[in-house]
């Protein structure tokens, strides 16, 4: 982990961002039932029905040209 010293940002490796993602999943199991963890990021997933692209066309003219 590094910390820029003029803006704050802090910059994870990726094996400190898996770090951190497991000790989250570890505090929500520790909170009991009332929060959730983060769920694993698999390859092939889908996005929430609400964050899909919209698969109909929306008019003719993107029927056309979308
Ligand atoms: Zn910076």
């Amino acid at each position: 982990m590094a910390q820029c010293t003029s803006c704050e940002a802090i910059f994870l490796s990726r094996a400190d961002l898996g770090l951190l993602i497991e000790q989250e999943n570890d505090w929500h199991l520790s909170q009991g039932p009332r929060t959730q963890p983060i769920p694993r990021i698999k390859p092939g997933m889908t996005p929430p029905p609400d964050l899909a692209p919209a698969k109909e066309a929306r008019s003719y003219l993107d029927e056309l040209f979308g």
